[in-house]
């Protein structure tokens, strides 16, 4: 018997929303405070050099998972979770998939669970629809993690792609209404590892609001095995991961000791 075009466009507006997931960690201790249910989603438009998780760049990919799925699944991590704990949204780059992360959060509040997406900021824009959505998101959002790959621009472009402006108008957006952040930089020989950059990264974020912890990232190599299982040259052949001095050295640049607000 023939399908009624009704019955199509009824069967498709009636298809609940899913969030395409690439994996899913239970017992995440280093994705926000305390610890947490991580969802890391698929799809990113960045190409960062360093990135370790390629596997997550291909959009609308992953499996499909619904709000309630992974609530259901989420909660009964709960006892874990104390006082900070909770779930986080990472990916990838998660804003890829605002309109999923926005129902998660929504639901996620109504059962008291605290929230926190992990973001480097590529898809914000200040235009419609997707800002409406991103200020109702903050409004569910406890704190967000959000990576400032590289203070300078134009390295920034060569580092991931893109230009820093987008990333730091989001933080700005964010500073600006007191939403709570934690800011995060990957240190990479050759790339964002000199004390100038890091010294203009420092002053730049002491001029924040609501910034609750700062944390230098050593660059690892761990991820090399995925570029040759998919095929694709690795960007950092022969950058080894910096030394605890350079660790050090940046820690002591950006200040992270005086961010001790809600942190881990
Ligand atoms: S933003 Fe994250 S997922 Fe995207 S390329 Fe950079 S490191 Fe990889």
């Amino acid at each position: 018997m023939a399908t009624s075009i009704a019955t199509l466009q009824k069967a498709k507006v009636e298809k609940p929303l899913v969030g395409y997931v690439h994996s899913i960690e239970t017992f995440g201790s280093v994705d926000g405070p305390g610890i947490r249910y991580v969802v890391f989603l698929q799809g990113c438009r960045m190409r960062c050099e360093f990135c370790h998780n390629p596997d997550t760049w291909n959009i609308g990919v992953g499996d499909e998972m619904t709000v309630d799925e992974i609530l259901n699944d989420a909660i009964r991590y709960k006892a874990f979770w104390g006082k900070k704990g909770g779930i986080t949204v990472s990916g990838g780059e998660a804003l890829v998939q605002l309109d999923f992360i926005l129902a998660l959060f929504k639901k996620a509040k109504t059962m008291g669970i605290n929230t926190c997406l992990d973001t480097c900021g590529q898809p914000f824009t200040y235009k419609e629809p997707f800002f409406s959505k991103f200020e109702e998101l903050m409004k569910v959002t406890d704190v967000s993690l959000v990576d400032i790959k590289h203070i300078d621009s134009a390295q920034h472009k060569k580092l991931t792609g893109f230009n820093n402006e987008t990333v730091l108008a989001m933080i700005q957006y964010m500073s600006e209404h007191g939403y709570h952040m934690w800011i995060r930089h990957v240190l990479v020989p050759e790339r964002t590892d000199y004390d100038n950059y890091l010294r203009d990264l420092g002053k730049y974020i002491h001029t924040l609001n609501a910034i609750d912890k700062v944390e230098v990232l050593p660059y690892h190599t761990m991820g090399v095995k995925k570029y040759a299982e998919l095929g694709i040259s690795y960007p950092l052949e022969g950058i080894e991961p910096p030394s605890q001095e350079r660790v050090v050295n940046a820690e002591k640049l950006l200040d992270t000791a005086s961010y001790r607000g809600y942190a881990s």
